[in-house]
């Protein structure tokens, strides 16, 4: 992985150099992710569904495109239920993306996984309520189009290729990554009350977030390959005896595994198959239906 401390930013606005402004692999997660890489350019790209939650700033790992989007904003200014994930995820494939990694903090639903844990998982439930989920919802864009309604098939909310390779790489780091498990994604911004947790848990659920959802959905209808990597922060509620999760609990171990969590990335994207030889369920979601509007 490239381990030059000398971060040089380039500002690139979107008219920058074919080559600048493009990658093929994205990553959703902070700056800790990319302010250790040579030579990064920062592309600026407006979208049919406004400003995704920062520029894209694009740069070079194991000889690859990579594109990371800070989720949150680079200040950390938006709440999970305040970002824009259409616009994120369109961004990420209008400059060429097409498999993305989604790191993002959660807590344990069992005593076993505890901070530190690194679950991989393999289902999802969706606990949101206010956000926008769909590109292909019949309503008419800023822009004009309107697209059609159509149905992408769910069952299996992650990319089988990505996941495999997640837990392979992180084992062969050292780091025994848990493979597979249900995340469940709530509204938030609070964390979840003890009844809450526990009822999670009692469903057989094994960590909770707030930011895996619509992420793998509006994925999937691109046709992207998504790969949840998720970091346990804090024993939620229901399965911690404390006080409950408190915001500096979740900061605290998230910064002292953003460098580990790094190498993991580093080395899985270096393992993630070529985007034109994919061969897995993510290529064409929509099976045929008419989407009524042009993808990026
Ligand atoms: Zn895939």
């Amino acid at each position: 992985m490239p381990g030059a401390r000398n971060r040089v930013i380039t500002m690139v606005q979107s008219s920058s150099s074919a080559t600048q402004a493009r990658a093929e692999v994205g990553v959703i997660g902070g700056s800790g992710f990319y302010s250790f890489l040579d030579d990064v350019s920062e592309i600026t790209v407006d979208t049919p569904y406004g400003p995704p939650s920062d520029s894209l700033f694009i740069g070079e790992v194991a000889g690859r495109r990579v594109a990371f989007l800070p989720r949150h904003g680079r200040k950390h200014h938006l709440p999970p239920h305040k970002i824009n994930y259409r616009a994120n995820l369109w961004a990420l494939r209008s400059v060429g993306v097409r498999q993305v990694l989604g790191p993002c903090a959660v807590g344990g639903l069992r005593a076993e996984y505890g901070p530190g844990t690194l679950l991989v998982p393999d289902q999802l439930v969706d606990r949101t309520k206010s956000r926008a989920q769909s590109y292909f919802d019949g309503e008419t864009r800023a822009d004009g189009q309107v697209p059609n309604v159509v149905h992408v098939t769910f069952a299996d909310p992650y990319c089988p290729v990505g996941r495999e390779a997640a837990v392979a790489t992180a084992r062969s780091g050292g780091w025994e990554a848990v493979d597979g498990g249900t995340l469940v994604v709530v509204e938030g911004p609070r964390f979840s009350t003890r009844a809450e947790s526990l009822w999670h848990a009692a469903q057989g659920w094994s960590v909770v977030g707030m930011t895996g959802h619509p992420e793998a959905v509006l994925a999937r209808e691109l046709g992207l390959c998504y790969t949840s990597l998720t970091l346990v922060t804090d024993l939620d509620a229901g399965a911690d005896t404390g006080e409950g999760v408190s915001h500096e609990e979740v900061l605290e171990v998230f910064a002292a595994n953003v460098g580990r969590m790094r190498d993991v990335l580093f080395d899985l994207i270096g393992a993630l198959p070529d985007s034109d030889a994919r061969d897995c369920l993510c290529v064409d979601p929509l099976g045929g239906q008419d989407p009524g509007i042009m993808l990026p």
